[in-house]
């Protein structure tokens, strides 16, 4: 058995250091310029240099995402910026535009490319196709259940699989939707989805505009087109034997907390998986800790062919019963104190956890300093404070406390 990549989502620098810290294998960025839009949640090339370095140096991959539909005048672009990227030994490109993909090949004939899910990859002969176009890896089209999957991967042995195990799901067939462009103009078919399907709305009536038709899927909400989030963390052996060598992490969009939570859980579910196969079983913990970041409940989406598929959840809002507080920005061995960069309020007495890559540690907050050493009774965002703490904490370690009502993330 080929031991599976854990592939964590990087929207930024920052992410992706947390992505290693917590146990990923491999993270995947976005690239500012590229999608021909600057985000916060994209690096610029100054900052995926650094970030590429950083990963190599502790033996994780990085790909880059060029997966947009590109016109004759983003080619330029596109050329550009593939040729930057394999100046900075880039490990791969993921691209589902076969013009970008001929591009990449032309350009830099040397470049590894995975080919994304949207490029909708479902059935052995269009496999066969993009590996005879110098295609190493396919995303294969989320619509595929597991079976599926797995005769697809033991007919074309020498090529890569990936799969989503975690995340958001799109409504629309494999990302083709226009609602996101139509009502934020940042297109899905250019990599650039801000997901309004997930917004709750209403049904009206053309000729009585102000009152709008109440359909109530029960007492609380009703999401006409929000589905549910995959979670496979139960399922890891059934994806492995499927022939699957990368297990993929959805959300360039998500926060650092959870790029922290998600990759930590999977980085132990799937080290317990590796030690003994046979005996693999889902932790109570680790669906606990999947459910202390933002989710809209769990589900095993197209996977199995009896589960009803991209089923929509109306009674959860995005929910999340913890909230990040902070990150460790240092650790002073000599005085046993860390600083702490805040990130949401934290006041005396708080009761908060220090995620650690493989421990939680429960901390009550009984004294905290600013660097002058004023003692301070809270500290809110962007705040840099100082907590005793007496042991070793690695930098980028995140800190939480128990959300008091339900927040977005
Ligand atoms: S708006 Fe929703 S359904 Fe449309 S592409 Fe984005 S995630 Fe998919």
């Amino acid at each position: 058995m080929r031991r599976p990549e854990l592939l964590i989502p990087a929207g930024n620098l920052e992410k992706l250091r947390t992505a290693i810290l917590y146990g990923a294998d491999a993270v995947y960025v976005g690239v500012a310029g590229l999608s021909l839009r600057a985000r916060q949640s994209e690096f610029t090339l100054a900052d995926l240099e650094m970030g590429i370095k950083e990963a190599h140096q502790k033996g994780v991959k990085v790909y880059a995402a060029l997966n947009i539909f590109a016109r004759n005048s983003d080619l330029p672009n596109v050329e550009t910026v593939v040729n930057h990227l394999a100046e900075m030994a880039i490990d791969g490109i993921i691209a589902s535009d076969p013009g970008v993909i001929q591009l990449i090949r032309k350009t830099n004939p040397n470049m590894v490319v995975h080919l994304s899910t949207q490029a909708n990859t479902t059935n052995v002969e269009a496999v066969k196709f993009w590996a005879n176009h110098g295609v190493s890896r396919i995303v294969l089209a989320r619509e595929l259940n597991l079976d599926e999957v797995a005769a697809i991967a033991k007919m074309v042995p020498e090529m890569e699989f990936e799969l989503f195990i975690h995340g958001a799901m799109c409504m629309s067939y494999s990302g083709r939707c226009y609602l996101s462009s139509y009502l934020n103009h940042r297109s899905a078919n250019q990599g650039d989805c801000s997901q309004p399907c997930r917004w709750e709305y209403q049904l009206i009536e053309a000729t009585r505009p102000d009152v709008p038709l109440i359909l109530e899927e029960d007492d609380r909400y009703s999401y006409f087109l929000s589905s549910k989030d995959l979670c496979m963390v139960e399922y890891l052996p059934q994806i492995v034997n499927a022939g699957i060598s990368s297990l993929k992490v959805e959300g360039r969009m998500k926060t650092v907390y959870y790029v922290a939570v998600v990759t930590r859980t999977y980085r132990q579910a799937l080290d317990s998986y590796l030690q003994d196969p046979e005996h693999y079983s889902v932790k109570a913990e680790w669906i606990d800790e999947l459910n202390k970041v933002s989710n809209r409940g769990y589900t095993t989406g197209f996977y199995f062919a009896s589960e009803k598929i991209n089923e929509i959840n109306p009674t959860t809002r995005y929910y999340q019963s913890y909230d990040m507080v902070g990150t460790v920005l240092e650790y002073n061995p000599a005085a046993k104190k860390i600083l702490v960069g805040a990130r949401n309020r934290i006041s005396l007495n708080d009761e908060i956890e220090l995620l650690l890559p493989d421990e939680t540690i429960k901390l009550n907050v009984t004294e905290m300093h600013d660097e002058a050493g004023v003692p301070l009774r809270a500290a809110h965002n962007q705040y840099r404070i100082i907590l005793p703490f007496d042991r070793e904490v690695p930098v980028g370690a995140v800190i939480r406390r128990a959300a008091t009502a339900t927040s977005s993330d």
